[in-house]
């Protein structure tokens, strides 16, 4: 079962640590963590409870918001936590406008000119970096990279080392998707993260959905990955502030599991 917990699921109920326990008590065998929690229990013991339960690291969330002002050494720091945990990629949220500006052209090509002076650096350390590509209704405060075209575009001009992750909730609604995943094929596809869009949706950000409770084709989406050539795991990744962060978290986990094997 190649199912991952992306951290950010349980992130009310969880420490990291009860996180990869939990992982290992319901036999998902990859995780998805956020570096806010990797912080709070040490990058080391985090290193040594996930060997210790053989989990694959999908992905670490998350590196990126380029026009912030400590952009570099955050990323760097990331990279280098990428590295310890030997995680298959390294999240890059962009970031939005920097503040008081409007000029989404140019926060664009600022974001491109930042990853390539990380990328070298990503290269050397053997992280892979994933572009997230954001749904349009966060390209002012969290990422103005917001279609996998675009993404692909940047990956294409900065070269080897550099893909996407494939988030469902943000471009499930996008009407190249079919063949922006063809595009980006084996290779470029580093993550593929699922949930639902819940309709109606209650809050920008933290009213994500369970598989299976929203208007996402979640089989044809996963067709389409899995017909690029995509074989790694399928993190799921719900930020749900009045419905799953309310729950018990092993009922959360078990349910994951069970919309896993029925509805993506
Ligand atoms: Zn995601």
């Amino acid at each position: 079962m190649k199912l991952s917990l992306n951290t950010a699921t349980v992130k009310k109920q969880w420490t990291l640590a009860q996180a990869i326990d939990g992982c290992a008590r319901h036999g998902i065998r990859g995780i998805s963590p956020w570096r806010d929690k990797l912080a709070e229990m040490g990058l080391k013991k985090a290193v040594a409870a996930i060997k210790a339960n053989d989990l694959t690291v999908t992905g670490l969330c998350r590196g990126g918001f380029f026009t912030a002002k400590d952009w570099l050494d955050d990323n760097r720091r990331a990279i280098e936590e990428a590295h310890e945990l030997e995680a298959d990629c390294l999240v890059l949220v962009v970031g939005g406008l920097p503040e008081g500006s409007k000029d989404l052209i140019k926060a664009r090509e600022r974001i491109k000119e930042s990853i390539s002076i990380i990328l070298p650096e990503a290269r050397a350390a053997g992280v892979p970096l994933a572009i997230e590509p954001l749904h349009p209704m966060q390209a002012a405060e969290r990422a103005c990279i917001n279609t996998l075209e675009q993404a692909l575009d940047v990956c294409d001009a900065l070269g080897e080392g550099i893909g996407v992750a494939v988030d469902v909730y943000h471009v499930w609604w996008d009407p190249k998707l079919e063949e922006q995943i063809r595009r980006a094929g084996r290779k470029r596809i580093l993550g593929y993260h699922i949930c639902d869009w819940l309709v109606p949706t209650r809050d920008l950000l933290n009213d994500r959905g369970m598989m299976g409770d929203g208007i996402i084709d979640l089989k044809r989406l996963r067709s389409w990955v899995e017909s690029a050539g995509y074989a790694g795991f399928h993190e799921v990744e719900i930020f749900s502030e009045l419905d799953w962060w309310q729950r018990d978290a092993d009922e959360v986990l078990k349910v994951c599991k069970d919309r896993f094997a029925t509805v993506t």
